[in-house]
């Protein structure tokens, strides 16, 4: 309470945004992401990896737009990029060439992705692979995870339910549970469509999928013909050709989204040229798949800087170990308190958990745990370091040393100062 005043205290220019968007929008916010109370933080700029909120404080941002600010707000290359798209004309209502460039680089990064077509959110990329791979199948289940995320209408929270029930059966799976979940895809044999599932949970709780798992699920959807779907809308800055690459499970359709435009709108979904040729017109009956802002030119000038020219091979591997390292220091700084808070992920992404490890699967956390996870998030913003609310971290390019350094110390500061509420190791 005590944190939350001072927190309040301290923004009456978020204050007052939240309390006239309250009038007009439910709670508000636009975002479920974005909604806290007491009200959110506003923010009023950025530059690299900085933002200074309405109320004139400077922030070191780690919540890295929950992934898609993976180049940082100013980046001159991407700002570039986007100036002279926006210079050539908004909105052109034809194809233009840089699709086809930005297609061309994302079929040669990630060894699933044969065929690619684009969306403007992660959410549609996920909704059009299930409608490709039911369409493929001639099948209509699709098996997901449970506190699996995938976007605003699939959404499957581990203590809840989702805001819209889609017209789409569902057989639900417990993740890294590799024997029931194959048990599940032989047992529904050839009802079953599509397995969608994140090669590690992102929003779930930055959770990687144990060594059995994803060669569990593409053993048994190759053996029944069901299609295996990797959401790596996040996940897919782990490495020069994903998650994918790195686990050496290859899918047959992958989607992504978030940073892979340098930041503006974007989702894409791919796969093997046999199952996305549903789409191709030049084949009578072919499946429709459109959407006024899907080659948006913006999306398309900038995504072709940012994956052509800034975030290579050599960058994706950098950013990855500099996140391992991340991880280890901060939870080298939980275990030498003595405390079982610590953090999980792989490379650039992390969360914190308030119990003890190893957190193979998402749970719905105890009361106590929602509260240190809202302190944590408000003693943070207290030392100037803006993360996700729910305690995920994601790196950004412009992220340096000095700034890791600085986050390790706001922890070790964090768990000196609330030992007595954390949970012993
Ligand atoms: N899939 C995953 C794994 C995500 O984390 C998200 C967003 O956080 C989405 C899909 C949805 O993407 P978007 O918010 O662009 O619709």
């Amino acid at each position: 309470a005590e944190a939350r005043a001072r927190y309040a205290a301290a923004r009456p220019r978020s204050a007052a945004i939240h309390a006239r968007a309250r009038a007009v929008m439910p709670g508000g916010n636009t975002r479920t992401v974005l909604f806290y109370t007491p009200f959110p933080t506003a923010m009023a700029r950025g530059e690299g990896c900085r933002l200074w909120d309405v109320d004139g404080h400077e922030y070191l941002d780690l919540c890295g737009e929950y992934t898609a600010g993976l180049f940082g707000h100013s980046d001159p290359r991407i700002l570039a990029a986007v100036r002279e798209a926006l210079e050539r004309g908004i909105n052109l209502a034809a194809v233009g060439e840089n699709e086809g460039r930005l297609a061309a680089l994302i079929v040669g990064r990630f060894p699933s992705v044969e065929l690619v077509r684009f969306t403007n959110s992660g959410t549609e990329a996920n909704i059009m692979a299930l409608a490709a791979a039911r369409a493929f199948t001639g099948r209509q289940t699709v098996m997901v995870m449970r506190g699996g995320y995938h976007g605003g209408v699939l959404t499957f929270p581990v203590g809840g339910s989702s805001a819209v029930s889609l017209p789409v059966p569902l057989l639900f799976a417990d993740y890294n549970d590799a024997e029931g979940a194959a048990a599940a895809i032989r047992q529904a044999g050839e009802e079953l469509a599509a397995v969608l599932v994140e090669p590690m949970l992102g929003s779930g709780g930055c959770i990687p999928a144990r060594p059995e798992f994803l060669p569990a699920l593409r053993a048994a959807t190759r053996e029944t013909g069901a299609l295996l779907v990797f959401d790596e809308v996040m996940t897919s800055r782990h490495g020069p050709g994903g998650l994918q690459q790195r686990t050496g499970v290859i899918p047959d359709l992958t989607t992504l989204g978030k940073y892979i435009a340098g930041g503006m709108s974007f989702g894409a979904f791919g796969g093997r040229a046999e199952v996305m040729a549903v789409f191709d017109g030049h084949r009578p009956g072919a499946l429709p798949h459109a959407g006024t802002f899907n080659n948006n030119v913006l999306s398309m000038a900038a995504g072709c800087v940012a994956m052509g020219e800034i975030f290579g091979a050599a960058e994706a591997e950098a950013l990855f170990a500099r996140g391992e390292a991340l991880r280890e220091r901060l939870n080298a700084a939980c275990a030498r308190a003595g405390t079982a808070m610590h953090f999980t992920g792989a490379g650039s992404m992390m969360a914190v958990h308030f119990r003890r490890g190893p957190v193979t699967r998402p749970y719905a956390e105890t009361p106590a745990e929602a509260g240190l996870r809202e302190l944590f998030f408000l003693d943070m913003l207290e030392a100037g370091i803006y993360l996700a609310r729910r305690g995920m971290t994601a790196l950004s390019l412009p992220v340096t040393e000095a700034d890791c350094d600085r986050y390790v110390a706001a922890v070790e500061e964090f768990v000196a100062a609330r030992r007595p509420l954390l949970p012993d190791a």
